[in-house]
C-alpha cells in the first residue's frame, strides 16, 4: 500500500505519530511518500487563519529554512520530500494519481479555517475510497478530551490547567525512523527555493544570526535554554529576553512538539510539577495548548470578540496612529523598543508583547484586530490561536481576559522589567545616551539633559503621539461602558 505523508506545521521525523503509524503497520511493505504542498494565497497551508490573511513575510522566511532542513533529513534517510504548489486536495489527487497511494496521513491542525478545509479534503478522498488518518502531533492532548464537568469547555486557564495535569503529562514521544522507502525517481517535485519564500529585499539579514530552523535548530535552542530554565519564573519577564527559550517558531512549525519537551524534562528532571522554574515553563507551553483549545471551541474568535458586549465597541480609526506603533515611532521608547525587535527578528518577548497590545487597544483604543494582523505579519512564530487569545487577553475581550481596568502603564513595566535599559538602548539608539532617570520616558526630561544626550524629542525621536495620563483615563471610559452592558 503506498502512503502519502502529508506535512504542513509538523516539519519534523521524530515524534510524528503519522509517519510513525504507516511505518508501524505491519501490512504495509509499500511506498511512503512525504509531501508538502504550498498554498501561496492563504496562511492555509500550514498557518491557517480565519482572515485568510497571506503568510506574512518573517514565517515565510522560517517555512523556506525548515523546508530545507526537513528535505535534508529525509534525504539522509533514503527518502525525499516531495514538493507541489496549489490547492492542497487538487494536490494530493494528483499525487495520488500518480503514485497509486490508497493511503493519506497528516497531523491535525486547529485554525478553524485549516481545520474545515482538512474535513472536506478527508471527506472527499474517504468518498473516492482513499484511506486518511489524522494524528495529534503538534499538542498534548486532543481539545475534546479536556472539558469541565459539566461536559463543556473550559474559558478560564487556571481550571482548564488543573484539567490537562489531571489527564496526564506522562505521555510517549516518538523516535525518528533511522531509514525511510526511497521515493521513485520518476516522482517530480519542486525545489524549496522555486517556492519564493525568500524576500525579494534583503530586510531579513538580523534572522540569520539570530534563528537556526529546523528539528536540528530547534534541539539546539532547546539544550541551551536547559541550563536556565530553573530560574525560567523570575528571568522570564526581563524584556531583555535571555530568560525564555524562544522556542515558539520552532513550536509553530512543529519542528519539536510539546511532547518532547514534557518527555526530555520528564525524564531528565524527574517531575513537570517542579521546582518552580520548570512548573512554570509547561505551564506556559499549557497557554499554547489552551489558544488551540479556545480556537476549537470557538472558532469565531479568531477575528471576532469572545466576550460578544465588544461586538460593537467603538475602537478608534486612527491610521497615522497605527503606521506610529507598527514602526515604533510612538515616541514611548519600550513600545518603540518592543516594535523595532519585531520588524528585525521576527520576534517580540512576551511581556513586550503584552505592553504594545495594551498600548494599542487602551492608549490609542485601536481594535485589537489590527495588532493581531500586524503580528500575524511580521512574526516568525506568528501562530493564529496563540495570537488570538494574546490579543484577547490583552485587550480584555476574550477568554480569562485581563480585567479591562489593567492598562499596562509602559514607563512602570520598562523600569521594572528593563531596568538597566539594556532593551531600550539596544532598539532605540537614539535614546542610548540618556540617563536611566528619563530614558523611561524622555518627555519629563529638561531640554538641556536631552541636548546633551543627542536628543532633540520630536526631531531626533518622537514625542509620545499620546498622553499616557489622559489616554488611560480615556480607555477607562469606554471600557466602563462596555463592562456595564448586559
Ligand atoms: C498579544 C500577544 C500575541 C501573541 N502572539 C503569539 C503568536 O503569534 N505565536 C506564539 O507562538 N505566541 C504568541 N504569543 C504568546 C507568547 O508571547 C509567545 O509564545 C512567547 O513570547 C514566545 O517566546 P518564547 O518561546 O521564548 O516563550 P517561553 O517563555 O520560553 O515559553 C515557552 C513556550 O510556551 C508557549 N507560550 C509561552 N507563553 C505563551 C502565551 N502567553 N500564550 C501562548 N503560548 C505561550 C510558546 O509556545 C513558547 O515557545 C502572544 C502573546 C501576546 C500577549
Amino acid at each position: 500500500m503506498t502512503t502519502l505523508v502529508w506535512f504542513r506545521q509538523d516539519l519534523r521525523l521524530a515524534d510524528h505519530p503519522a509517519l510513525h503509524a504507516v511505518l508501524r503497520a505491519p501490512t504495509d511493505k509499500g511506498l511512503i511518500i512525504p509531501v508538502y504542498i504550498h498554498t501561496a494565497e492563504t496562511l492555509e497551508s500550514g498557518m491557517g487563519t480565519g482572515h485568510g490573511l497571506p503568510e506574512g513575510g518573517a514565517a515565510r522566511w522560517w517555512r523556506h529554512h525548515s523546508l530545507k532542513a526537513l528535505s535534508k533529513s529525509l534525504e539522509t534517510r533514503g527518502s525525499r520530500l516531495v514538493i507541489r504548489r496549489g490547492d492542497p486536495l487538487t494536490g494530493l489527487w494528483q499525487l495520488i494519481r500518480e503514485t497509486g497511494a490508497t493511503r493519506v496521513v497528516w497531523h491535525r491542525r486547529m485554525e478553524p479555517a485549516a481545520r474545515e478545509e482538512d474535513s472536506r479534503i478527508k471527506a472527499t478522498l474517504r468518498a473516492e475510497g482513499i484511506e486518511v488518518h489524522s494524528f495529534n502531533g503538534n499538542y498534548l492532548h486532543e481539545p475534546w478530551e479536556i472539558m469541565n464537568k459539566q461536559g463543556k469547555p473550559f474559558q478560564v486557564f487556571t481550571p482548564y490547567w488543573k484539567a490537562v495535569i489531571a489527564a496526564g503529562l506522562d505521555l510517549p514521544s516518538l523516535p525518528a525512523p533511522d531509514a525511510l522507502p526511497g521515493v521513485p525517481d520518476t516522482l517530480d517535485g519542486l525545489s524549496v527555493e522555486a517556492l519564493g519564500l525568500l524576500p525579494e529585499i534583503s530586510w531579513d539579514r538580523d534572522f540569520y544570526a539570530q534563528w537556526q530552523p529546523g528539528e536540528t535548530g530547534a534541539w539546539k535552542r532547546f539544550e541551551d535554554f536547559m541550563p536556565l530554565i530553573d530560574d525560567y519564573a523570575e528571568a522570564r519577564n526581563l524584556l531583555i529576553g535571555t530568560g525564555v527559550s524562544k522556542l515558539s517558531a520552532h513550536l509553530h512549525f512543529g519542528e519539536i512538539s510539546p511532547r518532547q519537551i514534557v518527555r526530555h524534562l520528564l525524564d531528565t528532571r524527574g517531575s513537570v510539577l517542579e521546582p518552580r522554574g520548570v512548573e512554570h515553563f509547561v505551564r506556559e507551553l499549557g497557554w499554547r495548548e489552551f489558544g488551540a483549545y479556545l480556537a476549537f471551541h470557538f472558532p469565531e474568535t479568531v477575528d471576532s470578540p469572545l466576550d460578544k458586549r465588544f461586538l460593537h465597541f467603538a475602537w478608534r480609526d486612527a491610521p497615522e496612529d497605527l503606521r506610529a506603533w507598527q514602526r515604533g515611532q510612538t515616541g514611548v521608547p519600550v513600545v518603540d523598543a518592543a516594535m523595532r525587535c519585531l520588524w528585525h527578528t521576527g520576534w517580540m518577548h512576551n511581556r513586550a508583547r503584552m505592553i504594545v497590545a495594551s498600548f494599542l487597544t487602551k492608549n490609542l483604543l485601536i481594535d485589537w484586530r489590527h495588532g493581531a494582523a500586524w503580528f500575524m505579519d511580521t512574526l516568525v512564530d506568528a501562530d493564529e490561536p496563540s495570537n488570538t487569545a494574546g490579543w484577547q487577553w490583552t485587550a480584555g475581550t476574550g477568554a480569562d481576559a485581563a480585567p479591562y481596568f489593567r492598562i499596562f502603564n509602559p514607563v512602570l513595566q520598562a523600569e521594572k522589567f528593563d531596568p538597566d535599559g539594556a532593551f531600550i538602548r539596544r532598539w532605540v539608539p537614539e535614546l542610548a545616551r540618556l540617563d536611566n532617570r528619563y530614558l523611561y520616558a524622555p518627555w519629563t526630561a529638561d531640554t538641556n539633559t536631552l541636548h546633551q544626550a543627542g536628543i532633540t524629542l520630536g526631531k531626533t525621536y518622537p514625542a509620545p503621539i499620546v498622553d499616557l495620563q489622559g489616554s488611560r483615563q480615556r480607555a477607562l471610559e469606554h471600557f466602563n461602558e462596555i463592562k456595564r452592558a448586559p
